[in-house]
């Protein structure tokens, strides 16, 4: 039996152990027969609620308006009996917090009947509010804490499901947490209030085209990336238990270098595993489509079929969730953190994004005519411009401390924001803006409404891997979102700038319209003008290269290096005027928001701090003292017969001075986790960068270093080589 600092018993138990393969039963169970099955959704809804309620509902839905309580207590009571039928014991108002991950808790379904008997019960009220004791949920100061509680209350656009458990099913009904007075305290109510926002400004755009439509979607499809590795190299490896990334390991011998792995045929193991989770998340409604190797060893992807925002981001967070607690069962852990491994790839989660009617016209769909053609251009224009205008808001969405490590590494994006669109249209963007300056140059034209555009592609060819934000023939891809963040945040953004920039348009061609101008003409007139100012964010180069950091410098674009440098723009005058405008945040819950990401910011380092000083002094260094003992020993038993002893005492020598330097490094983080600045939670944050970050980063060189010289059946924890490659 492996005992979790033997690295060699944990190996033989890898190499011997008989993982249970088959816990999905293929021969019964097939998604096309199981989708969907353990969710409430539209089709379940028709077939069990009163007709008039159904339609009613729908309706509602389909404006965006509010529900009566007919409506919910129909509602609620379909939804019960429906839930005890899927054999649900428990109900929990599902909500996302402010720490990104979801948070519920359970009541039972059971009510006394005060005859020593008890019946199922849930009504409308029950349904549509609930009070979870959340005081402990971060709200940055918004609730006193006399005053703690809030209510969550039922997101009718997210369809409630069951959740099975080896003893139980619950129900689940996904919610929106906000105070008493109203406040928004979690991540789904913002993202709720930007996808109404730019309902209402692309509505005006789409009647100018004639077209009259009830509600527009923003559309999302994240494709995830996580490592799996052996679940005993994680138990032994406390960074990883309670930081979720090594913050030891020297690295191997063979890293990604042979680019053996990426699209690379799956382990049985893992392709075991991927396969009960996809299982899993069908019967839950979500439709996982590609599941693939990605660039470093150990590391997949698996990306869903896009959903509306809402849904989409209810539906991420949970394919995570059922990572998370599947990967066990296989004697895997699941890791979500942005860059778990020191010089390996991180994780990302490619945010591909759009608008679509609620017909389901991708509004991001070129078309093949002049007029379909003219409609997208404008939408097109919109995001360009929104990103353009706001690139330092779009940076903040995706600043974490972990994604730190990936962002402005050589390996993911940059972290300057900017916008590629593939050759064919940046040309036609080009000729429009070159269109009112030098209309002589013919063939230089795009005339709106008449002129066709080319093709777009949308192969994976024409692509640029190293821009944070590209179009990819129909969407765009934000790329720079980190792959264990929700993405609510980046969505809530992306969906309030392009608002922004659409309720601009609109009141521009509006205007001219009024002014007798045809529409073509407007747009023709309008849009120039808009590439002019925007068209410094638009850049087709390599994104990791030194050119362009100068490039962009010179353009003016912003490049905000690390989480500190990116937080101060949430309160600044501009951000508070535009996200108040749209109601998406007021003034207070941006600065709660601030608060709370200052003050994760430092929690992350701090831990990451104590963590170090842990490992290092606790499990490193006193294995590296006991090498140097055994080495010592050695030398003396050497010296006294006479042999040779260049080979220990060269060494004897190298090992304790790595030694020193570990503990006079370890001593200088001490130091820095015992001062206590003064001043601002952003003072905190800018002390944890500059003082507790390079102190851990020493202490870390030092360990690394000592790990290459220290024998190996001494070292306490699983190497690279190990955890990356044994599977
Ligand atoms: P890749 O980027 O790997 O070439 P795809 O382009 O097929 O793959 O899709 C990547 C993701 O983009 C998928 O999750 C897909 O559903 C999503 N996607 C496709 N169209 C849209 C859209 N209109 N809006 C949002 N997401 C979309
Ligand atoms: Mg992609």
């Amino acid at each position: 039996m492996a005992t979790l600092n033997d690295r060699k018993a944990i190996i033989n138990s890898i190499a011997t152990s008989e993982f249970q393969l088959n816990r999905v039963d293929i021969a019964h169970d097939h998604f096309k027969d199981c989708f969907g099955e353990l969710v409430f959704s539209e089709a379940v809804q028709r077939e069990r609620l009163p007709k008039p309620i159904y339609k009613a509902l729908q309706k509602t839905l389909r404006k965006g308006e509010r529900l009566s309580e007919e409506i919910a207590d129909a509602f609620a009571s379909a939804l019960k009996d429906w839930a005890l039928e899927k054999g649900a014991t428990h109900y929990t108002h599902q909500f996302q917090p402010m720490t990104g991950i979801t948070a519920e808790k359970h009541d039972s379904f059971i009510s006394p009947n005060g005859d020593g008997t008890a019946i199922a019960e849930f009504s409308g009220k029950e349904l549509v509010k609930g009070e979870p004791d959340a005081s402990s949920f971060p709200s940055g100061g918004i609730r006193a804490t006399f005053e703690a509680r809030g209510y969550t209350a039922w997101d009718p656009t997210s369809p409630p499901y069951i959740m099975e458990s080896p003893n139980g099913a619950t129900l689940v009904i996904p919610t929106a947490f906000v105070s008493w007075t109203g406040e928004a305290l979690d991540k789904k109510t913002p993202l709720l209030r930007s996808m109404d926002a730019l309902s209402e400004q692309a509505k005006r755009i789409l009647k100018l085209f004639d077209k009259k439509v009830d509600r527009v979607f923003t559309t999302v499809g994240p494709e995830q990336e996580y490592f799996l590795i052996d679940r005993q190299f994680y138990l032994s490896r406390p960074d990883l238990i309670n930081a979720g990334r090594t913050l030891f390991g020297a690295k191997p011998p063979k890293g990604q270098e042979m680019e053996d792995q990426y699209f690379g045929s799956i382990p049985e193991r893992v392709i075991a595993c991927m396969a009960d989770v996809e299982m899993q998340l069908y019967k839950l409604g979500v439709p996982v489509k590609t599941r693939h190797n990605e660039v470093a060893p150990s590391q997949y992807e698996i990306a869903p079929i896009f959903e509306n925002s809402n849904v989409a981001t209810d539906h991420n967070q949970l394919t995570m969730e059922v990572i998370r607690r599947t990967a066990p069962a296989y004697g895997l852990a699941a890791l979500f953190h942005e860059k778990p491994f020191a010089g390996i790839n991180g994780s990302g989660k490619h945010n591909n994004w759009s608008m679509a009617t609620d017909e389901g016209e991708n509004l991001l769909n070129p078309g093949d005519t002049p007029h379909e053609n003219a409609q997208f251009l404008v939408f097109c224009t919109a995001v360009i411009r929104a990103v353009a205008k706001y690139p330092e808001l779009l940076r903040l969405t995706v600043a974490t401390a972990a994604n730190d490590h990936r962002l402005g590494a050589n390996e993911a994006p940059p972290a300057i924001i900017s916008i590629f669109l593939g050759s064919q249209l940046q040309e036609v963007i080009e000729q429009l803006e070159a269109g009112t300056s030098n209309p002589t140059k013919k063939s230089e034209f795009m005339e709106i409404g008449v002129s066709v555009l080319p093709k777009l592609p949308k192969d994976a060819g024409d692509r640029n891997r190293t821009s944070p934000f590209a179009f990819t023939g129909n969407k765009f891809e934000f790329r720079a979102v980190g792959s264990s963040q929700s993405i609510a945040g980046p969505n809530t953004v992306l969906n309030t700038i392009v608002a922004e920039s659409l309720d601009y348009i609109a009141t521009e061609l509006e205007s001219r319209i009024k002014a007798g101008k045809s529409l073509p003409a407007a747009i023709q007139d309008l849009l120039p003008s808009i590439i002019k100012e925007s068209k410094k964010v638009l850049f087709d180069g390599d994104g990791y290269s030194a050119e362009w950091h100068a490039e962009a410098e010179r353009r003016g674009l912003p490049n905000h290096k690390n989480t500190v440098d990116a937080l101060p723009v949430v309160i600044r005058k501009d951000s508070i005027e535009l996200f108040t405008k749209y109601k998406v945040y007021t003034e207070s819950e941006l600065k709660s928001r601030y608060n709370i990401l200052c003050e994760t910011y430092v929690k992350t380092i701090t831990i990451e701090g104590k963590l170090t000083r842990f490992m290092a002094h606790n499990q490193i260094l006193p294995a590296v003292l006991r090498y140097q003992n055994d080495l010592a020993a050695t030398v003396n038993a050497s010296k006294a017969a006479g042999a040779d002893v260049s080979a220990a005492s060269n060494l004897l020598k190298s090992v304790s001075e790595g030694a020193a330097k570990l503990a006079k490094a370890i001593a200088e983080l001490d130091k820095g986790l015992e001062h206590h600045p003064k001043g601002e939670l952003i003072d905190h944050a800018r002390y944890s960068r500059d003082v507790i970050i390079p102190a851990m980063n020493a202490v870390r060189e030092a360990a690394d270093e000592l790990e290459t010289m220290v024998a190996d059946d001494l070292w306490p924890l699983p190497t690279y080589r190990e955890m990356l490659f044994i599977k």
